[in-house]
């Protein structure tokens, strides 16, 4: 038995904030008091005075080791594992993208083959990418048997993993069934498509055009026919990386009391003025949906303070400038998508919400990981400091400073899309399942 003590510190939940003791053996939190003094000399102490003592975060977006044409995405389980680590971040749900016609349940378990080097928890979501009717019985399996709760359905990438408006249909009609949830990527394939046929037909074919071809109203228009569908059927629906003001008024029109939206860091700090330039480095900025205006970013940080956006997920998908994006360097298509953010997710809604009075506290907690534990049913183990839970905690120094730079990351990749950014508030010490994992000295 293994006890660790942590002492004077500020207890932050999703919903309440308090002084406390908290007092971990092993693998689990047994006691949270005003005061707690023990006699075993084996137990080791950690002072906490004037730092913040919240639940690990849960990154519920990430892809980890994901397969492209470009090769796969520049993290594996391993290496994004410790950068969430060290970013505070002691859960993480990625994808199973099963191919065309393969069984979900072996794909299940190809990817968990892969997924094994993780340093910290990990759940999957399952992807949809075509449909027949013998998904049906498969999707009853893997929430019975495989304690899935969420399936990822694409509808942008069209020709690939993207499925129609009707397929959706089908799944959430069977996904309703169970009672779990379905996950979208807003964002309407066919548009997407006639918009690059137009801009090659043009000769337009530079990193900016990513951006062009993909307007809010792409994304605006898949989400109002998702929230038709999710009406209908009365599905549980999670819209995975929101990114305009657009999409939130439709989703305040709509009023789906089952609908929880998702956002992430890069729609709230940076803006669609980086891709304003002829350099190559932008294509580290070419993601699905493109970056928005300040105006976009205003937004949503005002959604997020009024409690209509449930979780900020950093959609964690990394890769090098040279040897991946460079594919892509006269053929805007070829770029593969996505960017890395896994260890600064939490440190920047710190920085950036807390500290700049647009989050409270418990705001920041709720939506780095107790909002997602609720949503992914693992709340009965993580998102929050109470007796019973796991020991996935982290001691937040709120006073800690660093600049973002290749040089000291974590993550594997030679670019960052926030290089130079200030941080203010880092975690200190990053304890899963009861043992320091991970110090900032
Ligand atoms: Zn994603």
């Amino acid at each position: 038995m293994s006890l660790l003590l942590i002492k004077n510190g500020t207890v932050v939940n999703a919903n309440d904030k308090f002084e406390a003791d908290v007092l971990l053996e092993d693998d689990k939190i047994i006691r949270i008091e005003k005061s707690i003094v023990l006699s075993e000399v084996s137990v080791k102490v950690i002072d906490a005075m004037g730092k913040y003592i919240i639940p690990g975060g849960i990154d519920p977006h990430v892809h980890l080791d994901l397969p492209t044409p470009a090769g796969n995405s520049s993290d594996d389980f391993y290496s994004g594992s410790r950068a969430a680590l060290a970013g505070g971040t002691t859960t993480i749900i990625d994808f199973v993208t099963p191919s065309h016609g393969e069984s979900l349940i072996k794909a299940l378990h190809k990817r968990k083959e892969v997924a094994a080097t993780s340093c910290i928890d990990y759940a999957l979501h399952v992807g949809i990418c075509w449909w027949d009717a013998s998904l049906a019985a498969e999707i009853e399996y893997c929430i019975k048997h495989k304690g899935i709760t969420s399936f990822k359905t694409y509808l942008a990438y069209k020709g690939s993993i993207g499925i129609t408006y009707d397929e959706l249909y089908d799944v959430m009609k069977v996904v309703a069934r169970f009672n779990a949830t379905v996950t979208v990527h807003c964002e309407d394939g066919d548009k997407v498509a006639a918009n690059q046929q137009q801009f090659f037909r043009e000769g337009k074919t530079s990193v900016r055009f990513h951006a062009l071809s993909r307007p809010a109203e792409v994304e605006a228009d898949a989400v109002e026919k998702v929230l038709q569908m999710a009406a209908a059927t009365e599905c549980k629906v999670y819209l995975v990386h929101i990114s305009a003001a657009k999409s939130m008024d439709i989703i305040h029109r709509y009023n789906n009391k089952k609908l929880r939206v998702e956002t992430c860091p890069h729609y709230l700090v940076l803006n669609e003025k980086v891709y304003d330039s002829d350099n190559f480095e932008t294509a580290k900025y070419v993601m699905s949906p493109p970056l928005r205006s300040e105006k976009d970013n205003e937004v949503l940080w005002q959604q997020l303070a009024a409690n209509h956006i449930d979780t900020v997920a950093t959609d964690h998908c990394p890769f090098n400038l040279i040897g991946q994006k460079d594919a892509g360097r006269h053929n805007f298509i070829r770029i593969p998508n996505g960017a890395g953010s896994i260890e600064y997710r939490t440190s920047l809604l710190f920085t950036y919400g807390v500290l700049s009075g647009k989050i409270s506290l418990c705001q920041w907690v709720a939506l780095t990981s107790g909002n997602a534990a609720g949503i992914f049913g693992i709340s009965n183990t993580k998102g929050s400091i109470e007796v019973g839970k796991d020991a996935d905690i982290v001691i937040w120094n709120p006073d800690k400073e660093k600049v973002i730079s290749i040089e000291n990351q974590f993550q594997h990749c030679d670019s960052n899309i926030y290089e130079g950014f200030q941080l203010k508030g880092l975690p200190e010490t990053v304890i899963f399942k009861g043992k320091i994992d991970f110090v900032y000295d």
